[in-house]
């Protein structure tokens, strides 16, 4: 009997969809990345970690996944809908550097980010400001065929000739024309027109800019999108990803300018990420109440422990941030990982037939609930169940704690790279003086550890330990 198909919850139509690639055995993934205008909060992270595990997902499946991701490293304005100043030169008068000083210091912080949540970097990760002549091009394509206008050096999209323009977002334009703000740019010809490039901004300051044939500036955010997505994926392609906020405005736009200029579907499977939210509410960057990595570090916890807390919830549904139930993931993930080191450091029987037949149940299970779109609560209570089966031998524990970790990614301690043989035999030789109440002892060699930026966290689990940023 086959496995169910893969199915996923598909924007487009607001149904579970049976998921079939455009072409045998490959898949091409894009997701919007980060504005690098400052830190990823931990929202953001929430959203890569989805898409690391869809993408980990259909590589186990056997796919050949090209996963796209862009940097906006220019032209995200304030306002997702073209209003106020480029967030990338607020960022450079807040920290007085450079725009590019800029770009490049907060995306490789970025990189630095997903690294210690263990996230595959993208096959292709692209930046904006690399891309000008593709996003020019896509512009022109698109005055040629009468869907944009330029008013003063300005270009913008023309929405009223993309007659499907509401769709996607299930927008109700009559209502948004009549909340339309009052401070609206008065060059567009209708509200929800969007801008694909700007010679003219209310800014005069723009730093970063470029020769174009509408005058010298700079590309609208959701060009870049398209442009970069287009050019590195084809006129047509599987998936395209992000958070549900896109969906209304960025992703609405990027439809409207991609099928407008190619005239056809542009993208078979929309996935889009629910918000993590704090008690208080949403988490935003402009109220300064962002938690990242670093805050996270700041309290005591492991990175991967929050890669741990995103898996534990749906990606569809919101997950509510606490330093709790970050506490017990940390814990869940620490028991893990000393299963594998003790079972790892003892001599395991061979599989047992009966091993093999549980293994089989718990493998067809673990693969159903992600096929079933991403389901990684269920995927994890699997692995639990297996873990907990007394039925089993630990050596085939083991193999299915091995297995199911190639897509959730929990058991490598990506900092690891970085702790000297030296380094790991301070951390032994506190256990054992911790084991015999030698806390003088234990603290001199936390204190020393954390002098060479290895910070120690004892848990109930035992002693979990991370690298200082
Ligand atoms: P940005 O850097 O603001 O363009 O956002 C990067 C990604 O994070 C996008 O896919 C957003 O949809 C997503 N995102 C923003 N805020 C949150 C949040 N609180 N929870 C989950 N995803 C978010
Ligand atoms: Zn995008």
């Amino acid at each position: 009997m086959s496995p169910p198909p893969i199915r996923f919850f598909n924007t487009l139509s607001r149904a579970v969809e049976t998921f079939t690639p455009l072409r045998v055995g490959a898949v091409g993934i894009y997701c919007c990345g980060p504005t690098v205008y400052h830190y990823a909060h931990i929202g953001n992270l929430r959203t890569y970690v989805f898409e690391d595990v869809l993408r980990r997902f259909l590589e186990s499946e056997g796919f050949k996944v090209t996963h796209v991701m862009n940097i906006t490293d220019v032209g995200h304005l304030e306002s997702d809908a073209d209003e106020g100043e480029d967030k990338m030169i607020l960022a450079a008068r807040r920290e007085q550097k450079s725009p590019w000083d800029i770009a490049r210091f907060f995306e490789d912080a970025f990189f630095a980010d997903t690294a210690a949540l263990n996230l595959r970097r993208p096959t292709i990760v692209c930046r904006a400001t690399d891309h000008i002549a593709q996003m020019i091009t896509f512009v022109k394509a698109l005055e040629e065929k009468g869907m944009a206008y330029s008013v003063e050096g300005n270009v913008y999209f023309d929405t009223t000739k993309f007659l499907t323009y509401a769709d996607f977002g299930r927008l109700d334009l009559a209502a948004m024309q009549e909340h339309a703000r009052v401070d609206k740019d008065p060059r567009k010809r209708s509200p929800q027109d969007f801008v694909l490039w700007f010679s003219q901004s209310k800014y005069p300051n723009q730093i970063m800019k470029w020769d174009s044939p509408w005058g010298v500036g700079f590309p609208g955010w959701h060009i870049e999108c398209s442009a970069m997505a287009s050019h590195y994926l084809g006129a047509r392609f599987d998936i395209h990803c992000g958070g549900i906020d896109h969906i209304p405005v960025h992703h609405t736009n990027e439809i409207a300018q991609s099928e407008g200029r190619f005239g056809d579907k542009w993208v078979n499977y929309w996935l889009h990420g629910e918000f993590l939210v704090l008690d208080k509410g949403k988490m935003s960057k402009s109220k300064g109440d962002t938690l990242t990595i670093e805050t996270l570090r700041e309290h005591g916890y492991n990175p991967m422990g929050f890669r741990y807390l995103c898996l534990t919830t749906h990606y569809r549904g919101p997950l509510k941030f606490s330093y709790e139930s970050l506490e017990s993931a940390c814990n869940a993930l620490e028991t893990l990982r000393n299963k594998k080191a003790d079972w790892e450091s003892a001599p395991l029987p061979s599989l047992t037939e009966k091993d093999h037949a549980a293994l089989d149940v718990y493998r067809g299970q673990f693969r159903d609930a992600l096929a079933e779109d991403l389901n990684t609560p269920v995927a994890l209570s699997v692995l639990w169940t297996c873990l907990r089966d007394e039925k089993i031998s630990d050596a085939a524990k083991l193999v299915f704690l091995k297995e199911s970790d190639v897509i959730l990614g929990l058991l490598k301690q990506p900092e690891s790279l970085s702790l000297t043989a030296e380094q790991e035999n301070l951390i032994t030789e506190r256990e054992k003086a911790r084991a015999a109440k030698d806390w003088s002892r234990a603290d001199e060699l936390r204190q020393s550890l954390e002098a060479q930026g290895i910070i120690l966290k004892d848990r109930a689990t035992g002693t979990d330990w991370f690298v200082k940023r």
